[in-house]
């Protein structure tokens, strides 16, 4: 099942900022959605968390509509967003910011097993475990990040420019550990205005321009094509 999006309408107060998006991703597909500055990548991943209203059209994650529902139902279906900037909390140690993303989790052994496997995913996060996030490098508080989405076990993890303001060395590190999340059995949807290594880890891609999809296919074919790359991707 996964995640259906159909002639999704949505935006801020009465501007509409997505203008009938349809985009799909089966259970265990990574999808990438490239574009632009202001393209709208940010306000459609909001929009499937409910922060961001939707005007018309549906959303559904297996089988649940989301359009309707409220931002903090939207985990329990086990859709985590790992927002642009991190959004970490400086002031707290990375131990508790990734006990934060388990706040839906009861059971103790398995936020213990779910901890694990972070750490095993980002060993430096466990050497810095009792560190203040704030005081981390930029390539290890997107870790930060990546790891307290992980915590609530998501079928579906969705990230909005995850390389942002990492050096070219760290954006190939996270992009390597975000295949091994996706190999472990994670649904991906990325956001990036970096398309040069969002097409080389996605199986599929869609491109966005001014809140529509105006392309969409095999990421590889898509970076094959030269008049593709020149016209669309900036590359
Ligand atoms: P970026 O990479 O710069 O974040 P993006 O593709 O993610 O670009 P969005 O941030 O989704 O683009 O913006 C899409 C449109 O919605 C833009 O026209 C933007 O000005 C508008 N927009 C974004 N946030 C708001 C807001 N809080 N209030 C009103 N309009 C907004």
């Amino acid at each position: 099942m996964g995640l259906e999006i159909n002639q999704l309408h949505a935006g801020y107060g009465k501007i509409e900022a997505l203008h009938g998006i349809s985009l799909e991703v089966a259970d265990g597909d990574y999808v990438a959605v490239v574009g632009a500055n202001g393209a709208g990548k940010s306000t459609l991943l909001k929009a499937i968390s409910g922060t961001v209203r939707s005007f018309s059209g549906a959303i559904s994650f297996d089988g649940s509509e989301l359009t309707r529902m409220p931002p903090h139902q939207v985990p329990v279906c086990r859709i985590a967003h790992v927002p642009e900037g991190r959004q970490i909390f400086p002031r707290l140690s990375v131990f508790d910011n990734l006990m934060l993303g388990a706040w839906l989790v009861k059971d103790e052994s398995v936020r213990e097993q779910r901890l694990r496997l972070v750490y095993d995913l980002f060993p430096r996060l466990k050497e810095r475990a009792t560190q203040f996030a704030g005081t981390l490098s930029g390539g290890e508080q997107q870790m930060v990040a990546v790891g307290r989405a992980l915590m609530l076990g998501p079928k579906l993890i969705m990230l909005d420019e995850p390389s942002q303001g990492l050096a070219p060395k760290l954006v190939n590190e996270m992009y390597e550990q975000l295949k091994e999340v996706h190999r472990l059995g994670t649904s991906v949807l990325l956001v990036e205005q970096n398309t040069t290594s969002a097409l080389k880890y996605s199986t599929r891609a869609y491109v966005m321009e001014r809140g529509k999809i105006i392309l969409s296919g095999l990421s590889e074919e898509l970076r094959d094509q030269d008049e593709i790359r020149r016209a669309y991707l900036g590359i």
